[in-house]
């Protein structure tokens, strides 16, 4: 209680978070090369925000525990008092974390998102010039994927092979659903899984979509979705977006609607392909597209996608595919987001990479930029534009980390920590 005197909280009223001058933000550092990583980026969200506003912002950061170093200090992979920290303190930001192999949690980042109910995982993914890309116009691509973060496949809801519980299961389902068990090619050896996608779930995560979108003055949405083969998951994630789309921003979206088109909807289909070429700021086109052909159309027809709205399996895929493009993993950033209580959660989108802990020759981009995006959150737009300009200029500088360098000519290679300073140098 004493030690909160002197805190700085962040607070959430109604809509938006409310950001005192030295907010104290939690953070993780993370297993594997996190360390390495956090030394890096800590030194330029400081620097940022130190040049950005003169020394009247400052962060209060402090350290919570998850992963090893949690299990090695006090014998749990995710204490409660991580959890209630990133709950008390509402926005939070973590490096990768191990996941304990064997039994207990099946993942600690899956296990947080869950109890803070951070349904909308936003990555954006950007090229900045000079990255190295397998795609020859990596410029084309330009889009914020929304995956939600909840639902799914991901609820974790298994059944072993060979369980009492499994055997239980298919008892019930041979009684009770008898045409729907005679579909199952080997029942005896099967596993099984529950995938659940609620109304609920897709509406918050279309809304988180679409104000995004408008605010930052996209033109369109696409709804990336396996509809076609599971029509009652999948297929309803489509048209309840569609629907939550058309009913709550009917003045400001225009949409393409392919899934269940009748008639009707072919010709106003015809006249929104039109409406796409003339939208007035503010104005969006919602679409669809299935997910197999959306891994084909992102890479061959790039431009056409710009904010992506998908379910959970299909972002966890499409966001790792797609930050290929644009020089992978190692600079690609997220947010976990719950737009309804203000919490979130900012982090590198890459794992531990054991191999390359404490060498200090990782690259620290991913991190970085979801310390950007997380400024943004802020609101602290300064601080995060002169992140961008800093790895921006180190990048073309061509002062990188191994994994940038070796697919670059004329590189200069440099530490982990040596990139946080070029950063730095850079803004
Ligand atoms: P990984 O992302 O840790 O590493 C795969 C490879 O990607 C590495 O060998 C390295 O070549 C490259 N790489 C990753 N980050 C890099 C960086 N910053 N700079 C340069 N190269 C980089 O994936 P993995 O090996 O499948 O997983 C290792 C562990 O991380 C597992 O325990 C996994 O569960 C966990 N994981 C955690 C998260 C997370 O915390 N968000 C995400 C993915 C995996």
């Amino acid at each position: 209680m004493t030690a909160d005197k002197n805190k700085q909280f962040i607070t959430f009223c109604g809509n938006s978070i409310k950001v005192p001058n030295n907010p104290n933000i939690p953070f993780i550092q993370g297993d594997g090369i996190g360390p390495d990583i956090w030394q890096a980026s800590v030194k330029v969200f400081n620097a940022a925000v130190k040049k950005a506003y003169k020394g009247k912002r400052e962060i209060q950061w402090q350290e919570v525990y998850a992963g090893e170093k949690a299990y090695n200090k006090f014998g749990e992979w995710l204490p409660q008092d991580t959890i209630d920290a990133f709950k008390k303190y509402i926005v939070g930001i973590k490096g990768p974390l191990t996941t304990p192999v064997g039994g207990g949690i099946r993942s600690l980042n899956v296990a947080l998102r869950k109890s803070l109910d951070l349904y909308a995982c936003i990555r954006p993914i950007k090229w900045f010039l000079g990255v190295p890309s397998p795609v020859k116009q990596p410029q084309d691509l330009n889009v914020v994927i929304f995956r939600e973060n909840t639902e799914g496949i991901y609820t974790g809801i298994e059944f072993e092979n060979g369980t009492a519980d499994t055997e239980q299961l298919k008892d019930i389902l041979r009684e009770l659903f008898p045409n729907e068990f005679a579909k199952m090619r080997f029942p005896d050896s099967s596993g099984f899984s529950l995938k659940l996608i609620s109304r609920e779930g897709t509406e918050r995560i279309m809304r988180a979509a679409i104000n995004y979108a408008i605010k930052n003055n996209r033109k369109t949405i696409t709804i990336v979705h396996k509809g076609n083969i599971m029509k009652f998951t999948d297929g309803a994630f489509c048209k309840w977006a569609y629907n939550l789309a058309e009913r709550e921003f009917s003045n400001k979206v225009y949409t393409r609607n392919q899934w269940n088109r009748t008639k009707t909807e072919k010709s106003v289909d015809a006249a929104n392909e039109e409406q796409e070429l003339s939208l007035k700021a503010g104005e969006l086109l919602i679409k669809d597209v299935i997910a197999d052909i959306a891994f084909q159309q992102t890479l061959t027809r790039p431009k056409d996608f710009d904010v992506i709205v998908t379910t959970n399996l299909n972002g966890d895929y499409l966001s790792d595919a797609l930050a290929a493009q644009v020089g992978g993993v190692g600079i690609s950033p997220g947010g976990n987001i719950n737009f309804e209580t203000g919490m979130a959660i900012f982090e590198a989108c890459h794992g531990t990479a054991p191999k390359y802990a404490n060498k200090n020759v990782v690259n620290p981009s991913s991190l970085i930029l979801s310390g950007e995006l997380m400024l943004r959150y802020l609101g602290w737009d300064q601080a995060a534009d002169l992140i961008i300009k800093g790895l921006g200029g180190a990048i073309k500088s061509k002062k990188v980390t191994y994994d940038f360098h070796r697919l670059m000519d004329n590189g200069i290679k440099v530490t982990t920590n040596e990139f946080g300073d070029e950063v730095i140098n850079n803004m």
